[in-house]
């Protein structure tokens, strides 16, 4: 997790994570925003993919969602 711009976005509250450009991550206020440098980082952290931009997760990390 870090406060620098990554190449996937978080949403603290709902532990959420997306692509950075996603319309849902947009909406963000910046206070709740968080960032990952990198997909297993973010589901390190207990985040999960966002519905609406899907972020693509590899198939070996797919088994960690659950
Ligand atoms: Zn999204």
């Amino acid at each position: 997790m870090s406060e620098q711009p990554g190449v996937l976005a978080g949403w603290k509250p709902g532990k959420i994570f997306g692509r950075l450009d996603c319309e849902s991550g947009i909406r963000m206020k910046p206070e709740n925003r968080v960032f990952f440098h990198s997909i297993e980082d973010a589901i390190a952290q207990g985040y999960r993919p966002c519905k609406k931009c899907k972020p693509d997760i590899p198939a070996e990390l797919l088994s960690l969602l659950r």
